[in-house]
């Protein structure tokens, strides 16, 4: 259940640049290095958009790059771990390393994937066996049963499974299954009308599917056929897919039954059989999230031809795996999953894909070699200090709300108290020896690495929880909430500013940049609309007064209703119910690391930086959390399929809500900033 904490956005609405004397004035001396400084657009007023006066000068020097479909400070973070993961790569290569180590691991698996030759001689072969199993299907048994092979070798179809806490008691593994299996981003690109959507939708079943299955070895009268009969298949999967919103209510989302009810909910599906192939032992309850998309899928496998079932796996196994496979392939993979869908221009260079990919197989592995340079004890120590900075003004600002009953504000503080952080990386590594890599072929690797992921996922069933074990990697540019675990989970990655040595930053840019937008803010989630549904332990289970989530409630539609009415593109508004988590968490961030901020030696001292005042310093270093600009097409594509609101209005949007913000920048009425008082919301 984690929380994907940022993707940098532009802000594309054009508004009124009006250039204010009194931030012209700024002196460069206290601090060279300084960023806060160097990316100020003195031509926009802070009142008129904040964000992009905050980061406008270093926006307009910072075009998109082809290769990318959004460009920002995250970015520059990857980029830098890239080029340093690629040291350790290249060595790795000519190490000459014992089978088995590390080292060889690492140093194959960039041989394998930096090897095009190969990689165009074997073409799609390191698919037969899967391809040959799909094609061999008689019926719809058969077609469930290589649907199950498929899943444990990483290619996402009808079963969406897998093996997590249990909601309703975080120290038990479930088996879970949720809706899955669309080949569009999700549920919406199949309905709207729109023309970006339409656009998007004629591409992927006129072009993409037929040419994919053309690639796979189909021929064009073949391909025509199965192309629509999978893209029936998907519509009829969509149309019983929850929406992006409906997804956030974890009491609808949560269905135990035992395996005998999953049976009786599909009739047509022998569940039993089925977890065999899945390689369990021994199943006897799951947890469903969407019981009405089992059911469709039960009634579609009676619906379909199992020609058109074949052709679904087909497309489903080779988009699966596509980036791996000869350049044919991955082209068109590229086409549409790039250039249509997020407006990239042209592909990375290969050694990145390479890069990333292993990133995401073995990324613990990379990142104890990361952290070992690039990650000082002193560090840690600063923002672990940070955590408790947040935490303490958390108990300060629950005893002091106005509108939660003491009963409830007692629970929220024994929450609060137990809230577990992991900062930076992990005290135990993943144990990766099981893992084979060799030089022979790049996609097999990869199906190598998703078995073995797979068997380490399922084979978490009956064993105790591992609350030491972190699903980020610490080279990864994001941060976490977990509502199971009562934990938040900060990379390292994410707390260091590109650029400027850590020891360089002052405490004003520090406590925006990360006690707030990202401390305070994944703290908060475990109080937010979903987080503050799970108690302490990490259950499901109320702990509120009804009056308080009714109180509560009121508060998050008011900021629910604002963000609604924040268009983004063209006809694109954001969804604020979709979004209310994260927004939630922006504001409760800002706020806490404000108070937290003030009881700073810094922000007591009240000494200008560059001409700005420490205040003015922390907004606009939570501002540079948020610094990049994304195409219009990655645009579109985030507000239909991601809870978080594009960058510049989670500046802009929460600081709109924050007096000290008004204070600090003097906005006035009639700045386009300014909301009047009485829709100011304040939740935390
Ligand atoms: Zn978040």
């Amino acid at each position: 259940m984690q929380k994907l904490y940022k993707k940098p956005i532009i802000y594309t609405a054009v508004l009124a640049a009006v250039a204010l004397c009194a931030w012209q004035t700024k002196k460069f001396s206290d601090m060279p290095n300084d960023p806060i400084y160097l990316n100020i657009d003195n031509s926009v007023s802070p009142g008129a958009d904040f964000f992009k006066y905050a980061n406008g000068t270093w926006l307009k020097k910072n075009p998109i790059p082809p290769a990318y479909s959004s460009w920002g400070i995250g970015n520059e973070v990857t980029e830098e771990i890239r080029e340093r993961l690629k040291k350790i790569n290249e060595n790795a290569l000519t190490a000459n390393a014992p089978k088995g180590s590390t080292t060889q691991k690492i140093g194959d698996f960039y041989y394998s994937g930096l090897d095009s030759a190969g990689i165009e001689k074997a073409g799609i072969s390191p698919l037969t066996d899967q391809l040959n199993l799909i094609d061999q299907a008689k019926n719809a048994q058969d077609i469930l049963n290589a649907a199950a092979i498929l899943t444990t070798t990483g290619t996402r179809n009808i079963i969406g499974m897998r093996v997590g806490q249990d909601d309703k008691n975080s120290e038990k593994m479930m088996v879970q299954l949720g809706q899955t299996g669309l080949g569009l981003p999700n549920r919406d690109y199949y309905f709207k009308t729109d023309g970006r959507t339409t656009r998007v939708r004629t591409d992927y079943t006129d072009k993409y599917l037929p040419t994919m299955l053309a690639l796979s070895g189909w021929d064009e009268a073949k391909s025509a056929a199965g192309a629509k009969g999978a893209y029936n298949i998907e519509k009829f999967l969509a149309d019983s897919s929850r929406k992006l919103e409906n997804l956030r209510d974890p009491y609808k989302n949560y269905n135990k039954m035992t395996v005998a009810g999953l049976n009786k909910l599909t009739p047509d599906i022998n569940w039993t059989g089925l977890f065999k192939t899945l390689q369990f032992t021994a199943v006897d309850t799951v947890i469903v999230g969407q019981p009405e998309f089992y059911r469709a899928v039960n009634t579609a496998l009676k619906t379909f031809s199992v020609d058109d079932w074949k052709a679904y796996l087909r497309l489903k196994l080779i988009g699966s795996y596509a980036p791996y496979l000869n350049n044919a392939v991955a082209e068109e993979s590229f086409r549409f999953g790039g250039k249509v869908l997020r407006g990239q221009k042209e592909q990375l260079p290969r050694w990145k894909r390479v890069l990333d990919t292993e990133n995401g197989i073995m990324g613990e592995l990379l990142g104890q070699l990361f952290v070992k340079e690039y990650f000082s004890e002193k560090s840690k120590a600063r923002y672990v200090a940070e955590v408790e900075a947040i935490r303490e003004e958390y108990r300060e600002h629950i005893m002091k709300l106005d509108w939660m009953s003491a009963e409830t504000k007692q629970k929220a503080i024994v929450k609060l108290n137990a809230i577990h952080p992991k900062v930076g990386y992990p005290d135990e590594w993943k144990d990766f020896s099981a893992l084979v890599i060799s030089r022979a072929s790049y996609a097999g690797n990869v199906m190598s690495a998703r078995r073995w992921g797979y068997l380490v996922n399922i084979n978490k069933l009956g064993k105790p929880v591992n609350h030491k074990e972190w699903g980020m990697t610490p080279q990864t540019y994001n941060a976490s909430y977990s509502p199971s675990n009562n934990e938040i989970t900060l990379p390292a990655a994410q707390l260091l500013i590109p650029g400027i040595k850590d020891d360089d930053v002052d405490d004003a840019m520090a406590y925006g940049y990360v006690a707030a937008s990202v401390i305070g803010h994944e703290i908060t989630h475990g109080f937010d609309d979903e987080g503050r549904l799970f108690d302490a332990k990490g259950n499901l289970k109320t702990w509120w007064t009804p009056q308080d989530s009714l109180k509560f409630n009121d508060r998050a539609k008011v900021l629910a209703d604002q963000f609604s009415g924040y268009v983004v593109l063209d006809s694109l508004h954001i969804n604020g119910k979709a979004t209310l988590g994260e927004n939630i968490a922006d504001l409760g961030g800002i706020v806490l690391g404000i108070d937290a901020f003030k009881k700073t030696k810094q922000y007591k001292e009240g000494k200008l930086i560059n001409g700005f005042t420490p205040m003015q310093r922390f907004f606009l270093g939570y501002a540079l959390s948020w610094l990049g600009h994304e195409r219009d097409e990655a645009l579109a594509n985030q507000v239909l399929t991601d809870v978080h609101a594009p960058g510049f209005l989670r500046v802009n949007g929460p600081f709109s809500d924050v007096p000290e913000f008004y204070e600090a920048f003097h906005i006035k009425k009639g700045d386009k900033m300014w909301l009047d008082p009485d829709k100011r919301v304040r939740i935390w």
